[in-house]
């Protein structure tokens, strides 16, 4: 635990939010678990700092003043030097939702306020080791990660075999639906919208239509799933699209 906690510590935290009370309660939590918290009540100052010192990661409200929190991600993903930060949008209403995690924006997740803390804290560790797991494989030297499979639960995903498990067992997936699980284990916790499950999984090589996902989720969730009607790893994040559960 301890060993865990100091490679936290290095992380950089940046909380963009106007509303005092909101910050000392997430910078408090988030300290606690060994990060370092900056924050900005400022759309344009913290957008100013997170291009000359890049964190981690971003926690910004959609409400600032200024420049509000859409516009600071939208400059934050045109610039090379913060394209990649994950970041994690608040954000009063849910009808933003659709905009804030489609292509367009792209943030990496969201919490609707109120929110819970521990869910928030939970959610940062979760991007945080999303990051990790995506590094080169010379970064780490655990013969896993250099053959990168993903495992979560019962569920192994071997890319090079193009071979998925379940407790053990293999199940044999299309190609289809074996890039889609891919997708969706690799970036386990994050929602990913239909629109970019579509991109990725069918590029522009045919018509298809959003629908096509559901279907394929669908299908998926038969496979690899207990009980397909109440999925466990495969979340339906209602009118946005879907998440691999980080267990
Ligand atoms: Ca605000």
């Amino acid at each position: 635990m301890e060993n865990y906690k100091s490679e936290l510590k290095q992380r950089h935290i940046m909380v963009v939010e106007d509303e005092e009370d909101i910050v000392r309660l997430i910078s408090f939590h988030l300290g606690k678990e060994g990060y370092r918290v900056s924050s900005y009540g400022n759309g344009r100052e913290a957008l100013d700092h997170a291009i000359e010192e890049p964190p981690d990661l971003i926690i910004l409200d959609i409400m600032l003043p200024e420049m509000d929190g859409l516009e600071v991600c939208r400059v934050l993903r045109r610039n090379d030097r913060t394209v990649s930060i994950p970041i994690l949008i608040l954000s009063a209403r849910k009808e933003e939702l659709d905009k804030v995690l489609g292509l367009e924006l792209g943030a990496d997740d969201y919490m609707v306020k109120p929110f819970s803390v521990r869910e928030l804290v939970a959610r940062v560790r979760a991007m945080l080791r999303r990051i990790d797991n995506m590094k080169m494989p010379d970064e780490k030297d655990s013969p896993e990660i250099i053959e990168k499979i993903l495992r979560h639960g019962n569920i192994v995903l071997y890319p090079e075999r193009h071979e998925v498990t379940v407790e053990g067992k293999k199940r044999t997936l299309t190609h289809k639906e074996f890039i889609l699980l891919e997708l969706l284990m690799s970036n386990a916790g994050r929602v990913l919208t239909r629109e970019l499950l579509l991109d990725k999984v069918w590029g522009y090589e045919v018509e298809v239509d959003t629908r096509t996902v559901d279907v394929h989720i669908r299908y998926l969730r038969q496979k690899i799933e207990d009980d397909p009607a109440n999925p466990h790893y495969i979340e339906t994040v209602r009118g946005v699209g879907y998440r691999f559960a980080s267990r």
